[in-house]
């Protein structure tokens, strides 16, 4: 490990363009999951006072940025792309380091945010309104998008990087003076991506970061009566507090919540090419993503034999330390997730579910320090256990056999979520069925239900998520209004009455 990264951060909040120390009596620390004797980051947690100077300070700074011409705030972020070009490595390390995902994920996951800005940075060229024909001569319609205000960013840990990038830069564009309050447990890569917007020129006072709890500065930042919308991505039992909250205000709130996305293997499948999305899907980001594949539902023909291939393939994987180039599966990202991953896999033992792989935590010093978990399989789980309902957030996946079209589409619609799905088939008539018939906001046909694009809307529907979707245009259009404008360039008193 380069000596530099060895030296422990000491990191501050930035409220109006200065880097202060939070005002909170609470140290806290940000460590290496991998091992957590390497402390990443350690900080002054803000308090609710932090919270509010920081929205006294996006207040005062809001009227100057709105009026910022948007090319010249796309330009801004344009830069702030440039500069995490420049430094995509570091970032990845760092990333890996805090958060535990291997470096292969973690750079995948630097390029997704940067794709996001570069997305965004053009938006602030694009950002139209229409025009339409009037009922009346000499007329003209048309509308403008306006910024909403002050707005709330509050973030999850599993992508520190990707998920602060896809609602900041279409906030900013959007002529947004921004709070941004990401998860406690991943506060360094939130510093950097904030250094990185005040060294592409973004004035004092229009992005502010808040390091502190959830329950007291996420709070404020929901209730507040000068924040203007929020953009939450995290749990659903936070999630749906926070939706109520905002929502009793009447602002506008998008919350992503989380996912138990089904991926359904048909009987002429390429088994091989499956094998490859099942295994990146359910362990990948050591199945730390709302988007991760948590249940397999196989058609009876091949489910033996794909059975053999998942555990096959799962056993190969190595687990340590993400920066290790070996190492295909790194730690979960604290001792509470390990515990509620653990937990969920006695509830499967005890509902009668077949434990075919893993299950425990890795033996041995490399492991000691760290939250591993070793990737885990259950066979002959049903739909009203809870291994099949819950997101249980690691790298566990159900497997679940069917007969029929019908019984494939009822399992993988029998949870309360809808965030993702994936079917591998080669009947393009039967992919075509699945895609009408799934009940999600996404769908992936012969690839993994992970990932996403930066130009295409993300999100889910039942308990997955409230709100518009992410990414592309609705992302822009989440932080914009449009104004209507009825121009009637006449200058006479019209007689008619068509108002
Ligand atoms: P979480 O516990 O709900 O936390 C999310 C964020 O909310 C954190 O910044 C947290 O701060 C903050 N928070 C906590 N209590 C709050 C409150 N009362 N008011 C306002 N904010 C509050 O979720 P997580 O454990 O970080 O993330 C994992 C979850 O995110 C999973 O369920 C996953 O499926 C979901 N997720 C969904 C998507 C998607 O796009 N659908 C993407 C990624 C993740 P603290 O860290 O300080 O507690």
């Amino acid at each position: 490990m380069p000596v530099a990264e060895l030296k422990t951060t000491t990191l501050k909040q930035f409220v109006s363009g200065r880097w202060v120390e939070g005002r909170g009596d609470r140290e806290i620390l940000s460590l290496n999951p991998a091992d957590t004797n390497e402390i990443i980051a350690v900080f002054k947690g803000a308090d609710r006072q932090d919270a509010l100077a920081a929205l006294d300070a996006a207040e005062r700074a809001w009227p100057a940025w709105k009026k910022t011409p948007a090319p010249k705030r796309g330009r801004i972020v344009q830069r702030a792309l440039e500069i995490a070009r420049s430094r995509v490595d570091e970032l990845a390390r760092l990333l890996t380091r805090e958060e535990g995902k291997i470096l292969g994920e973690a750079r995948g996951e630097v390029d997704k945010g940067m794709n996001l800005m570069e997305w965004y940075a053009g938006e602030g060229m694009r950002l139209m309104g229409q025009t339409a024909p009037s009922e009346l001569p000499s007329n003209f319609l048309y509308t403008v998008r306006e910024p909403l205000g002050v707005v709330s960013i509050i973030t999850p840990w599993n992508f520190p990087w990707a998920i602060p990038c896809w609602k900041i830069a279409p906030a900013l564009v959007g002529g947004n003076a921004v709070i941004f309050k990401p998860a406690s447990l991943v506060p360094a890569m939130a510093v950097e991506l904030v250094k990185i917007f005040e060294e592409a020129g973004l004035p004092p006072g229009v992005l502010n970061l808040v390091l502190g709890s959830g329950s007291s500065v996420g709070d404020a930042l929901v209730r507040d009566p000068r924040i203007r919308a929020v953009s939450f991505t995290g749990s659903n039992e936070i999630g749906s507090g926070v939706h109520k909250t905002a929502g009793e205000r009447g602002i506008k709130v998008t919350c992503e919540m989380g996912g138990k996305n089904p991926c359904i293997i048909w009987d002429d499948a390429d088994l091989n090419l499956a094998l490859g999305g099942v295994v990146k899907g359910a362990f990948g980001s050591t199945g730390q993503r709302c988007t991760a594949t948590s249940r397999l539902v196989l058609h009876e023909k091949i489910a033996s034999r794909f059975k053999e291939m998942v555990l096959a393939e799962a056993k190969k994987i190595k687990l340590g330390n993400g920066l290790d180039p070996e190492v295909g599966m790194g730690p979960l990202v604290d001792s509470r997730q390990l515990e509620t991953v653990m937990n969920y896999i006695e509830i499967g033992k005890k509902e009668g579910a077949r434990l075919l792989l893993g299950g425990g935590k890795p033996q041995g010093a490399a492991y000691q320090n760290g939250y591993f978990v070793e990737p885990t399989v259950f066979g002959g789980v049903i739909s009203s256990m809870r291994i099949f309902q819950e997101e249980i957030f690691g790298p566990v996946l159900t497997l679940t056999t069917v007969k029929t079209f019908e019984e494939a589409v009822a399992t993988a619609n029998g949870v309360r979520f809808g965030l993702t799905s994936a079917v591998y088939t080669q009947d393009l008539t039967l992919a075509m069925r699945f895609v009408e018939d799934l009940q999600v906001g996404m769908v992936h046909v012969n690839s993994p239900t992970i990932g996403g694009e930066a130009q295409m809307p993300f999100g889910g529907i039942k308990a997955s998520g409230v709100g518009e979707r992410e990414m592309a245009k609705e992302g822009i259009n989440f932080f914009t209004e449009p104004k209507t404008v009825f121009l009637d360039y006449t200058g006479v008193r019209r007689e008619s009455n068509v108002y």
